[in-house]
Order: C-alpha cells, then sequence, then structure tokens
C-alpha cells in the first residue's frame, strides 16, 4: 500500500517562499567595507533573489543546472545569491576566496562554473584567476567603479522587472549549490548538494538538541559562506525567520565583538581560530560588550579545545556548541549538547564530553571501522568514521577516481578517526593522515593539542609526526605562548604526563609565533610537517 500523501518537493524555493512570506520585515543586516551597516528586510532580500535568478537565465541565458560561482565575503548579495540562483534551477557555487589563484582557477574550471559573481573590493584577486577558469561572465558587487570586463550587480538586477520572474517547479533531487572541500589533506574536491539534502539539512540543523534556531534568534555566521555550505545557515535562518547579520570583510574580534553587541547576536559560529582571538578580546576587557544576548556560540571546523569552552563558559558565561562535520557532510554531522543521561553527571564529565563532537543529528547515522572491522561503540577502540544519511556526499563531482571513499555498502569513510562512547557521543580523535604512528600504536594528536592548550601559558598547539628510526613517528609539538607568559618544553611535558601513557608524550617542544592556518583558518599541520621534518633526528 503507497502513502496517500501529497508528493511536495524538499527544495529551496520552498525555504525562501516561508521566509519571504511569514518574515517579510525581518532584518538581513550587513557591515560594508567602510564599515557603515546596511538594512534590509527579508521581502526585499527575497524580491532581489528571485530577480537576480530571473537576470542570470534572461539576460545572461543561464539555464537548469548552470553553475553560478561567488567570490564574495559574507553579506546580503551573497546571500541573494545564494538562494536566488537555486530557486531559479541554477547551482551556486562558492569559492575559497583565500586559496591560490591555480587552485582556484582550477576549482571554476572543474566545476564548469559560467558566470562569476565577485567583490569588487576582492579585484585583483578575481584578476589573477579570471581568464583561466574561463568564464563567459563577470559580476562586479558593491560601491565603487565597475572593473573592466565586468557588469555591475546592481545593472544586472535593473535589468528584469518583476514580469521576469517565473517561480520555477524544482525537483527536489537537482542540484541547489557546490562546494569544494577546502583542500587541507589533498586536492579540493567538488560536492554537490541536492535541494532535498539542503530542505532536510535546514529543518534538523533548526532543531532543539541541533543547533536549535528559531525566529527569535539573530544569527551572525563568522564562517564564511564559501566554507561547507556556510554550516547551512543562510537556509536554516531563512526558513525560521531568524536575522541574518553578516560582518562581511571584518572578522577582527574587536569588529565581531561590536557585531554582537550592537545587533544583540544571539547564535554566532565559525571555527576555533575565530574563538581564540574572541576569548583573549573578552579576558583583556571582561565588562567591554554587552553579550547578555549571545546564548549560542557553534564551534567546529576543528576541535575546540576543553580549555576554551570552560573559559568562554565559566568566565564569560557564554554557552560553546562543539559541532563536527565536513564539507561531504553538508556539513552537520554531529553536534555535542548533552542529553538528559550527561546532564546527571559531574561538572567536570560534562565538560569533557562538551569537548567531544557529540552524538550525530538525525538522520545521519555512524560506525567506524578498524583493520579487523566495525569496531564496538566503547570509547576505547579507535576506527575511522564512516556515515550515511539524507545529506552525505554520494561521490565527487567528475572525480572518478574517488570512488573508495565509499564503501562497498554505500558509508562515506570520512577520514578521520574516532571513538564512539556506548552512548553515541563521538570523539575524533584524528585525521587519518594526521595520527602520529608509534611503534604500530596511534596516538591522537588532536588529544594532545587539547591538553597542551588547557595549560595556562599556552594560546596555541599544533602536534605533528615527524619521522623516527626506531618508532616510525614521534609526536612534536608546535606551541605559541600567550604574550608575556613563559613555559619550558619540559614543563609543558609534565604538563601532560598525568594525563597520557608516556610513549605519547611529545619527544620535542618547538616554540613559535605563529602556527600556519589553512584558507579556513584551521592549522596548515602540512606545513609545519615540512619545516619540522628532520627535528627528530636532529634532537637525537
Ligand atoms: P578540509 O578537509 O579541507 O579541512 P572541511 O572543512 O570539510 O575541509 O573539513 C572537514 C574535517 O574537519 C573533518 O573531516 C574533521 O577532520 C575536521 N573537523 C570538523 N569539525 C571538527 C571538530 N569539531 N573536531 C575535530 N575535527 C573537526
Amino acid at each position: 500500500m503507497q502513502g496517500l500523501i501529497m508528493d511536495y518537493q524538499l527544495n529551496v524555493p520552498a525555504i525562501l517562499r516561508r521566509g519571504e512570506q511569514l518574515f517579510g520585515e525581518k532584518e538581513v543586516v550587513t557591515r560594508l567595507p567602510d564599515r557603515s551597516w546596511h538594512r534590509t528586510t527579508y521581502a526585499e532580500f527575497g524580491a532581489r533573489a528571485r530577480r537576480l535568478g530571473a537576470a542570470l537565465r534572461k539576460e545572461l541565458g543561464l539555464t537548469d543546472g548552470d553553475r553560478v560561482g561567488t567570490f564574495c565575503w559574507n553579506h546580503y548579495q551573497h546571500l541573494e545569491t545564494y538562494i536566488g540562483a537555486p530557486v531559479s534551477g541554477l547551482v551556486t557555487h562558492t569559492l575559497n576566496l583565500r586559496l591560490h589563484p591555480d587552485d582556484l582557477a582550477y576549482i571554476a574550471s572543474h566545476a564548469g562554473d559560467r558566470v562569476l559573481i565577485a567583490d569588487k573590493v576582492l579585484w585583483p584577486l578575481v584578476e589573477a584567476f579570471r581568464e583561466r577558469a574561463g568564464f563567459e561572465h563577470v559580476v562586479a558587487v558593491g560601491a565603487g567603479e565597475t572593473p573592466d570586463g565586468a557588469l555591475d550587480y546592481e545593472d544586472l538586477l535593473a535589468s528584469v522587472s518583476e514580469t521576469d520572474v517565473e517561480e520555477r517547479e524544482i525537483d527536489e533531487r537537482a542540484a541547489a549549490a557546490m562546494c569544494y572541500t577546502s583542500g587541507t589533506t589533498g586536492r579540493p574536491k567538488g560536492v554537490v548538494y541536492s535541494h532535498r539534502a539542503i530542505a532536510v539539512h535546514t529543518l534538523a540543523a533548526a532543531m532543539a538538541g541541533v543547533l536549535d534556531i528559531s525566529e527569535k534568534d539573530v544569527v551572525l555566521p563568522v564562517v564564511p559562506m564559501f566554507h561547507a555550505n556556510a554550516w547551512g545557515f543562510p537556509f536554516t535562518c531563512t526558513l525560521t525567520g531568524a536575522v541574518q547579520v553578516f560582518p562581511g570583510p571584518h572578522l577582527d574580534p574587536q569588529s565581531l565583538l561590536e557585531a554582537f553587541a550592537q545587533e544583540g547576536v544571539t547564535v554566532t559560529a565559525g571555527v576555533p581560530t575565530i574563538w581564540t582571538g574572541i576569548l583573549q578580546a573578552l579576558d583583556a576587557d571582561p565588562g567591554g560588550w554587552d553579550l547578555s544576548r549571545l546564548r549560542a556560540m557553534v564551534v567546529g571546523g576543528s576541535a575546540a579545545p576543553q580549555s576554551m569552552i570552560e573559559g568562554f563558559e565559566r568566565r564569560h558565561g557564554i554557552k560553546v556548541v562543539h559541532a563536527w562535520g565536513m564539507t561531504e557532510t553538508c556539513p552537520l554531522g554531529s553536534v555535542s549538547e548533552l542529553t538528559s543521561r550527561e546532564r546527571a553527571l559531574p561538572e567536570a564529565e560534562q565538560y569533557a564530553y562538551r569537548a567531544k563532537q557529540g552524538i550525530p543529528a538525525p538522520y545521519v547515522e555512524i560506525r567506524a571501522r578498524g583493520a579487523e572491522g566495525l569496531v564496538p561503540w566503547d570509547g576505547e577502540t579507535m576506527g575511522e568514521l564512516e556515515v550515511r544519511g539524507v545529506w552525505i556526499a554520494s561521490s565527487y563531482h567528475d572525480a572518478p577516481e574517488t570512488a573508495d571513499r565509499w564503501t562497498d555498502d554505500g558509508w562515506f569513510r570520512t577520514g578521520d578517526i574516532v571513538t564512539i562512547e556506548p552512548n553515541g557521543f563521538i570523539e575524533i580523535q584524528d585525521r587519518a593522515k594526521d595520527l602520529v604512528k608509534s611503534g604500530g600504536e596511534w596516538i591522537s594528536t588532536v588529544a594532545l593539542e587539547n591538553a597542551l592548550m588547557g595549560h595556562p601559558a599556552v594560546l596555541e598547539a599544533a602536534v605533528i609526526a615527524v619521522p623516527d628510526e626506531k618508532w616510525s613517528e614521534r609526536p612534536l609539538a608546535v606551541v605559541v605562548l600567550r604574550e608575556g607568559a613563559t613555559a619550558t618544553g619540559e614543563e609543558l611535558r609534565e604538563h601532560l604526563a598525568p594525563r597520557f601513557a608516556k610513549w605519547w608524550l611529545p619527544d620535542r617542544v618547538e616554540f613559535v609565533d605563529e602556527i600556519p592556518k589553512t584558507a579556513v583558518g584551521k592549522f596548515r599541520k602540512t606545513a609545519l610537517r615540512e619545516r619540522f621534518a628532520d627535528a627528530a633526528v636532529e634532537s637525537r
């Protein structure tokens, strides 16, 4: 017997219709490059997003499934493209503006982007790859003169009228957006999100126990819109009617804190390196900003150290929500919200759970595989995390050589080495490529980093594997000390000693001024490995 329910399409147009019909007066706020503030409403954003879609089709000749590249900071025009392209049957493809021009040229041409929509303030960067990428049209966004060979974004919008806008029927399995992995561990690979994946991800992200977003929220995603779908916020906010605040290019701690206070931000999100800077600023000037409305700071992309989670909460009363995800998982995979089970534990254990990556979101299933097959959920046995679910990638765009990232029964191999607790909490021990394999055993660099960053003198710590004749690899810690603080390698090893087996302790600690970061703000361990590859040998 078949269910007798409408075959309603789960798509981005349905998300926009809800946002504009029910929350037309809600605001979309942007900090412009000149630091002034731009304010618009959902009604206006919806109308402009639709006009953009119509113009891309009518004026520039795009048709169903064509890719629209974006090369922009987080702002209202980027939101218009994000939603306007899929609503008109096109595919938004966000380009990471911190990548090298060679990578950008490769990614844009591999994706087949026909049009690029780019910020005028980023123009020198655009020129460095636009020719090689082969765009048919380049559209320039923002104030100031329109660069040579580009169309002005506002002129493009003005080229069509309301009557050119058509409501399209869009198959929920059609592509809505594309995003390439940020390439932390290899050549970027393209993930193609379907409308259906985004629609269900949006619903799940809004749930209590997941990211818990509703109409009463004011959300400022620090995470760039080009990083893993902006963690779904543009869609989640539009569906629920939450106010959206975009920081534009102003991502320094002072500007962000100002924006949180001025706009009464309730939820914000970004990678740990952003929050390290914010925590330092707050510690230096605890009463400096009124953050009384800020109820959740979502941290993901790399492990959030427990000391950071505790620091925000104990010293500033701000709740950190630790989440795990990947470009390939739309990106939400798991969220570390405690259930009543963990809430019954002593406070110290609760914090330890909050520093894990949490339980999978609804419609995401997990398992982990070791050398001998699937590992038990005992919180101890390490294995590679495999996931499946409504919004998990089933292959990469035009990359048949990557088919082995999926198991024979269709689960995605994440490349993350985890343990899973009996209660379903995932703890990321490492990326498979970053693990230290010492004497046939695995050492979690994430666990060592987490503990090092719990030392009062340590601002940032990255642990890498260096070659070792006897053990094959040994851990080496690269540490940035807080301003004015001192510590020796021996002191840091003593700090670690009670927490880890002796053979886990880094043989050597290197002090540096700064840890190199990737295009999305993660520790660039490949660079550290190159720099310190011979360190272990030297120290012998
Ligand atoms: P890239 O692989 O290029 O860094 P992504 O941003 O998609 O691109 O990265 C996903 C990876 O980031 C995950 O596979 C995992 O290794 C890491 N990651 C994401 N969130 C967390 C987290 N909360 N804790 C630890 N690692 C995380």
